[in-house]
């Protein structure tokens, strides 16, 4: 397996309830290092462009507005197989059909705050994470 790096976000629904923490050790603990952290407020305008491809979706517009609506942590993670490992302790998008003990099953609120995001293959995470980090941001 090679290393990879991918994109993740702690979303507002989690910075609010203080769970940052608990979320870094859940990422850990699976084995991916976190190589860049920045906690950062999105404007709008960074909300829509990252979310760019979801533009036509129904839930383009609430998305934009939660994601927000308060501070999101995002953050570089390294490790073998990055992408798929962060899916995996993710869990799935709809957090009543993720397995347990993802992040997403345990600290989830509905549909769309939850709690988390992953790029979802080695190309689009190249591209995310060029979109909030320089290369010098990121110390492996
Ligand atoms: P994932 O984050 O698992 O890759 P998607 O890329 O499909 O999922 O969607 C991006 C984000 O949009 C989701 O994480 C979630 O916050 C939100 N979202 C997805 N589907 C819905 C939906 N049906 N209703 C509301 N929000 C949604
Ligand atoms: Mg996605």
């Amino acid at each position: 397996m090679a290393i990879e790096r991918t994109l993740s976000i702690i979303k507002p629904d989690a910075t609010r309830r203080n769970l940052t923490g608990r979320i870094n050790a859940m990422l850990e603990e699976a084995g991916l290092r976190i190589v860049a952290q920045r906690r950062v407020r999105l404007t709008r305008a960074q909300a829509e462009g990252f979310y760019a491809v979801h533009k036509a979706r129904p839930f383009f517009d609430s998305l934009c507005a939660f994601m927000t609506s308060g501070p999101v942590v995002v953050q570089v993670l390294e490790g073998d197989d990055a992408v798929a490992k962060n899916r995996k302790v993710m869990g799935a998008t709809d957090s009543s059909k993720a397995d347990a003990g993802t992040i997403r099953k345990t600290f989830a609120e509905s549909i769309e705050a939850n709690s988390a995001h992953g790029s979802d293959s080695a190309e689009n995470a190249k591209g995310e994470i060029a979109y909030f980090f320089a290369g010098t941001d990121i110390v492996g």
